[in-house]
């Protein structure tokens, strides 16, 4: 049985930062909105934060933020989210998730404000409403870090949601 594994950034207040700048793609100068992703990446020694950014067409512009010569403290080596991940982007949903065939995993990269699992779940999960998701983690086929929750506990960064809909 295969796992679906997303990692989800919870970003209550933040505003769109946007860049002027030549898109490769579109070959011409436009303007990329910061997606409020962050990604860290690992080559070599270094370890390469950015910010993802997109153009009106949806193409990527990755912003280098910070390079970090290896896991220092400075590097929280949880919030390496591996590249199986799929990024979910903010306003997007799950949309593959069906009851009965598969099971799903949602690493929480980071967190700004206040997000209950229920509610969080229910605005991230095409077509499952608010109680059917309370229902599931009473009844622990939604876990919090491999624990039994309730659906008013608050997501906190790192927090790893698991969706198990056999
Ligand atoms: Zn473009």
């Amino acid at each position: 049985m295969q796992i679906q594994q997303y990692a989800l950034a919870l970003n209550q207040q933040m505003r769109a930062e946007t860049v002027k700048k030549q898109c490769k793609m579109c070959g011409k100068v436009t303007i990329f909105t910061d997606t409020t992703i962050r990604r860290h990446n690992a080559n070599g020694k270094n370890i390469y934060q950015f910010a993802i950014y997109k153009c009106p067409k949806n193409h990527s512009w990755n912003k280098k933020l910070n390079i970090y010569k290896s896991f220092t403290e400075h590097v929280d080596p949880q919030s390496i989210v591996p590249t199986s991940f799929v990024e979910i982007e903010p306003g997007k949903k799950i949309t593959s998730l069906k009851r009965g065939d598969s099971s799903c995993e949602i690493k929480i990269t980071s967190v700004n404000g206040s997000f209950r699992i229920d509610r969080t779940l229910a605005d991230h999960l095409e077509g499952w409403s608010r109680s059917e998701i309370a229902q599931n983690i009473k009844t622990g086929k939604i876990l919090l870090n491999d624990c039994l929750t309730k659906p008013s506990q608050k997501l906190s960064v790192h927090d790893k949601i698991f969706i198990d809909v056999k």
